[in-house]
């Protein structure tokens, strides 16, 4: 047991000083730097080339938004990953060592080129995480902390990091243990990483894109936008489009859904008027009770 609690507190204080470090020194592979270089870049497609022009530019909930981006990302997505991950490896290890097994997801894709691996675990991890989605919609319980995502009105990038933070301690542990079973750190992850932050902060712009035929592969604003839809079909009461980065679950499983241009469709949820729309409000609302 304190060999667990050795490993937790290392991987925060490592973190920590990793985060320091990177903060102070801008480079190719600085997490910090690339998520608000993304944000600008979209924002600017987002002025440049509106999707519904009557929605301004600090659309309705963007400062809440643009806090939960960095609340999020910068703080649970990092430190609570890298502490959660490295407990589940030692964990998944000495669970393998009672069989006398060294480390099993290793024994097959270990011998594939770099960029083969990360594309397995890639697509792994965005199934696994399309799965949970949908959970997340179907389990009244789950449902409540999802409600945080879908309490978006006006949709805007930024909205892509309004969530519960324990969803991304589920999200991204689930994402990273089978990483780092096969040896990667965050830093092979990284490209893959910031390929996701990228298409799903475009997957909530404010931008009439589908990327033509490509668009049954890659999660995309015109089809996200219908995921958030406040008026939920009568043969799909549990939502529709769950897909995270890749939208070709969805279509292989029937999940998807884009009937027609969804640029001024209500967003939202039966009764969201009053869900609360500040922070710490919606942090505690999952665990209030019933009435
Ligand atoms: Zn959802
Ligand atoms: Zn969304």
């Amino acid at each position: 047991m304190e060999k667990y609690i050795d490993i937790i507190e290392n991987s925060f204080s490592g973190y920590f000083n990793y985060l320091v470090k990177e903060i102070s020194n801008p480079s190719w592979t600085n997490y910090f730097y690339w998520l608000i270089g993304l944000s600008i870049l979209v924002f600017l497609f987002e002025i440049i080339v509106p999707w519904r022009k009557k929605q301004s530019v600090i659309r309705k909930g963007f400062w809440l938004d643009t806090f939960y981006i960095l609340f999020n990302f910068f703080l649970f997505s990092l430190i609570g990953y890298n502490a959660l991950s490295n407990v589940g490896v030692e964990l998944f290890n000495d669970f393998l060592g009672i069989f006398g097994i060294k480390n099993i997801v290793a024994l097959e894709v270990k011998d594939f080129p770099v960029w083969m691996q990360l594309l397995i675990m890639f697509i792994v991890a965005d199934f696994v995480q399309w799965n949970i989605h949908r959970m997340l919609h179907r389990v009244p319980w789950m449902w409540k902390f999802h409600k945080v995502h879908h309490s978006v009105k006006e949709m805007g990038f930024a909205a892509q990091f309004r969530f519960h933070f324990l969803e991304t301690i589920v999200y991204k542990s689930i994402q990273y243990i089978p990483l780092a079973m096969i040896g990667f750190g965050i830093e092979q992850f990284f490209v893959v990483h910031m390929f996701s932050v990228f298409v799903g902060h475009l997957n909530h712009a404010n931008l009439d894109w589908s990327y033509g035929k490509l668009g049954y592969v890659f999660n995309n604003p015109r089809m996200h936008i219908w995921h958030h839809a406040k008026a939920l079909p009568a043969e799909r009461p549990y939502g529709m489009n769950f897909g995270l980065t890749l939208s070709i679950w969805d279509y292989l499983f029937g999940t998807a859904y884009v009937p027609k241009s969804g640029r001024d469709i209500e967003l939202g949820f039966e009764d969201d008027a009053n869900f609360p729309n500040t922070f710490l409000k919606q942090m505690k609302y999952p665990f209030k009770k019933d009435k």
